[in-house]
């Protein structure tokens, strides 16, 4: 025991003096425009929630009709006796309101992106990612056995490089990149990767985890349009649709494999029902009047904090999207902004290495439906008040 103890000590000495330590805050409130944290409130600007819908009554009923009628866990994985209505709902809802033929759920997008990417490459194949590609998609393409390659950030002359080196390699090529980037909010040149991976014969899949909900016809997302010539489409229930969980969508037949072969979708307990009950209500709101009014809401305040951190001198992504980047550079000065925005009431944590590189270091400013413009403006003349 004393020497594991040590080593955990060694360990956390080390996160700690590279400046990279991390810890969990308890929140006591409803998921919201707004937190409280030990009895303070503040105004939350760090939410993936972007229309607001995480506590969204719709999505609270249809968990406790969901709990009444099925209870509150699954059982066991989906093959075994864990197959329940809601997820087979979920799946048709999803595959409708996206344009597949056919949607799987997972417990998480983390899981989905390890389920995909095991299943359809191994070793003597070639997975291609994007530099800013977001961890489960990185993890994934580890475990498959497939040799990683990367390309420069949303470089297409770069992946081509790869393409030509990997088509060289005699294996399957699959390239994978997200459709808006999580932490810097800009998004891929879609239609010149499809075109450049048809060239080239690879596969291609498209994480969507921030695009679904805010853009796109019905909040479809940014691939949708390209759905007959992208093999897989990704994303999770977790952030606009307001629930949790996973999935992937594509032919009947990529489903189909994964049902026979994704090892985190075959070996884990199927998600619970009122949770995928509430992602079925989530996609519903989303695709209709309601989620329209709302995406409207959070494109008007995505265009005032634009213009006004820009009037701050901050730059911004050439295209709007609900996530902001205040790139600082370095961990200390992201976490020294970071504390004298808390001091003034707002909750908007720095983002480090290893979620994002090394001395790119940021606060992650998240715009959602259900802030005011009071709340977008309180949080401009915070900025503004800001040294660092
Ligand atoms: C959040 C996220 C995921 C993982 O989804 P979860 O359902 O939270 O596990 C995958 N990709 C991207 C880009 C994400 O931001």
């Amino acid at each position: 025991m004393a020497g594991f103890e040590r080593h955990l000590a060694d360990e956390l000495e080390a996160v700690r003096e590279a400046g990279l330590w991390r810890e969990l805050r308890r929140i006591e409130s409803i998921q919201s425009n707004r937190v409280t944290i030990e009895g303070r409130e503040y105004l939350n600007f760090s939410s993936n929630d972007y229309l607001g819908l995480a506590a969204h009554p719709a999505l609270g009923q249809a968990a406790k009709d969901a709990v009444e009628h099925f209870g509150v866990g699954s059982g066991a994985s989906r093959l075994v006796c864990g197959s329940l209505g809601p997820h087979h709902e979920l799946e048709a809802a999803l595959a409708d309101w996206l344009g597949a033929e056919s949607a799987l759920v997972f417990s998480s997008g983390f899981a989905a992106a390890q389920g995909a990417l095991m299943s359809l490459l191994g070793q003597g194949d070639v997975v291609i990612l994007d530099k800013k590609s977001h961890a489960s998609m990185i993890d994934a393409a580890k475990l498959s056995g497939a040799t990683l390659r990367v390309f420069r950030h949303n470089d297409l002359e770069n992946l081509e490089q790869r393409l030509q080196w990997a088509a060289e390699q005699g294996g399957r090529v699959l390239v994978a990149t997200e459709t808006v980037f999580s932490m810097d909010g800009d998004r891929a040149l879609l239609a010149k990767i499809v075109e450049l991976k048809d060239r080239y014969g690879a596969w291609l899949m498209l994480d969507e985890a921030h695009a679904l909900g805010c853009h796109g016809a019905g909040g479809s997302g940014l691939a949708k349009r390209l759905a007959k010539r992208v093999e897989i489409r990704m994303g999770t229930l977790g952030k606009a649709v307001g629930a949790a969980g996973g999935f992937i969508c594509g032919s009947r037949g990529l489903v189909e494999l994964l049902v026979n072969k994704a090892r985190s979708f075959i070996f884990s307990t199927a998600p619970s029902p009122a949770v995928s009950a509430s992602a079925v209500a989530g996609v519903k709101l989303v695709r209709g009047e309601e989620g329209e009014s709302l995406r409207e809401q959070l494109w008007q305040r995505v265009e005032e904090l634009r213009r006004g951190v820009e009037s701050l001198g901050w730059g911004v992504p050439a295209e709007p999207s609900a996530i902001l980047p205040l790139i600082v550079g370095s961990e200390a000065k992201a976490m020294a902004m970071m504390g004298q925005l808390r001091e003034a009431g707002f909750f908007i944590p720095a983002i480090r290495y290893p979620t994002v590189a090394r001395n790119e270091a940021r606060l992650r400013v998240t715009v959602s439906a259900s802030h005011s413009s009071d709340d977008v403006q309180a949080l401009l003349q915070a900025l503004a008040r800001c040294e660092i």
